[in-house]
């Protein structure tokens, strides 16, 4: 589908909706002409080059990339008419396809019945489940991974709860003994798993968590922001333990981002709770809305209050054509998944890299050999990677950088001298499905930058 052609069309479906309710005339106030815009416009169109090209593989950094056509054509669409899913009268038709994504998501995780709603990210999300958590035990901590995402510990400081940050294992998983001996003291009421953490991917053992927490009478959230859309090829893909991600719909609650691996553009998190019952938690009366829906309404299940209808739009639009199956979307993060394997074998068996952990999902994990073997070498070669791919002028290659502890590195390169407390490596998050088909160039410009820079 070709956005020159969908992006009249957008205006055409909402001019002729709009036509139906009688001419009146706009406002002088807020009208501008064509020559006055296309000034403006123009400077606007110069200054967003100052960007990195985040649609293009030789970009193997952050996890960023443009949203499917579809989900633009679809939130452009709905923005026209600008609802607010706050309240179903702020907006009908996309609180609809709220609900049914919202469904859709559920069934993904296996989750039974339920209660969510879409979110403006990820962090709401979050701030959202650790609220319930702490509304459900009230006086209890929470306790996560130092690999967790930071806003655990940021949401546990907004919301007045005692954060316990428990050690990862030499994966980068929630360290099962400490979570134990942690919930032995009693002091833990919720467990946060991830399922792929940020920095390295990594799935934390939720069907191991799980049974430990339960028998401590303590609830488990499912932080799976980022790897929530690898759920899809869990049972598919032989190379994806299934255990983690069947465990989920026996969990508390979930969070995943639609604008991360959804294909959404940012503005698209999403919340879900096991247990219809915890929407009591929101319990709040508006003067000045829920008038026309007997159902509860969005936004009286969420902190937020004015949400963007177009984000449930454009990942309702997506989901027709791309539905959450592992034919549908999976096969966008089964790309993802194949290049990360492959490339992690080429890295494996290459002279002037190392690779730092197998991955679990889609970010690779390494860095420049370390000559001689320290740590502040590998620190140095890994920063001098990253400067000089975004330098190089004619063929850039764009990384990410991941601070990791001595510790953490040494048991998984135990020679490698430990001369700093922390070290820099590279990290590359193969979101876009087309980083499989431009591995080989990738991986030989990498390994010649390292070389050049030597
Ligand atoms: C991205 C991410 C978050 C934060 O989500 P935002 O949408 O960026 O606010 C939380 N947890 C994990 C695991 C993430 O990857």
């Amino acid at each position: 589908m070709d956005l020159r052609s969908w992006l009249p069309r957008a205006v055409d479906v909402i001019d002729e909706w709009a036509a139906t309710f009688g001419p009146f005339t706009p406002h002088p106030s807020h009208q501008v002409d064509d020559d006055t815009f296309a000034a403006a416009y123009a400077r606007f169109g110069k200054r967003l080059q100052d960007n990195y090209p985040f649609f293009h593989p030789r970009y193997a950094g952050q996890m960023v990339k443009p949203p499917h056509p579809a989900a633009v054509v679809g939130y452009l669409t709905a923005m026209l008419i600008n609802p607010n899913n706050h309240a179903a009268e702020g907006g009908p038709a996309t609180t609809e396809m709220e609900r049914e994504c919202v469904a859709g998501l559920a069934d993904m995780f296996g989750l039974p019945a339920h209660a969510g709603h879409l979110t403006t990210s990820g962090t709401i999300a979050n701030l959202e489940a650790l609220y319930v958590a702490r509304q459900a035990h009230p006086g209890k901590g929470v306790a996560y991974s130092a690999d967790c995402h930071y806003t655990h510990e940021r949401m546990c400081h907004v919301l007045g709860i005692t954060g316990h940050r428990l050690p990862v294992d030499g994966a980068g998983r929630l360290d099962l003994d400490a979570l134990r001996d942690a919930l032995a003291g009693g002091r833990i009421g919720t467990v946060v798993v991830t399922a792929g953490t940020t920095g390295l991917g990594a799935v934390d053992p939720v069907h191991e968590v799980l049974p430990l927490a339960r028998e401590f009478g303590a609830r488990v959230h499912v932080d799976a922001a980022y790897g929530g859309f690898y759920a899809l090829l869990a049972g598919t893909d032989p190379t994806i333990d299934t255990r983690p991600w069947s465990a989920i719909a026996q969990c508390d609650s979930v969070v995943v981002d639609p604008h991360k691996h959804g294909l959404q553009p940012y503005g698209c998190g999403a919340v879900l709770f096991a247990d219809p019952a915890d929407a009591r938690h929101f319990t709040h009366d508006s003067p000045y809305t829920y008038f026309t829906d007997a159902d509860l309404h969005l936004g009286e299940i969420s902190l937020e209050c004015s949400r963007a209808g177009a984000a449930a739009a454009g990942l309702w639009l997506t989901t027709q054509l791309l539905p959450l199956t592992p034919g549908g979307l999976g096969q966008v993060l089964a790309a993802s998944r194949r290049a990360a394997l492959r490339w992690a074998e080429l890295i494996e068996h290459s002279t002037e890299l190392r690779l730092y952990q197998r991955p679990d999902l889609d970010i690779v994990t390494y860095c420049p050999e370390p000559e001689p073997a320290r740590l502040s070498v590998v620190d140095a070669a890994s920063e001098a990677l990253l400067r000089a791919g975004m330098n190089a002028a004619d063929d850039p290659v764009y990384v990410s950088l991941l601070r990791v502890d001595a510790a953490d590195f040494r048991r998984r390169h135990p020679e490698v001298a430990a001369d700093a407390d922390t070290a820099r490596i590279a990290r590359s998050v193969l979101i876009k499905p087309e980083s499989e088909e431009y591995l080989g160039t990738l991986h030989d410009r990498v390994r010649h930058l390292v070389t050049a820079n030597r």
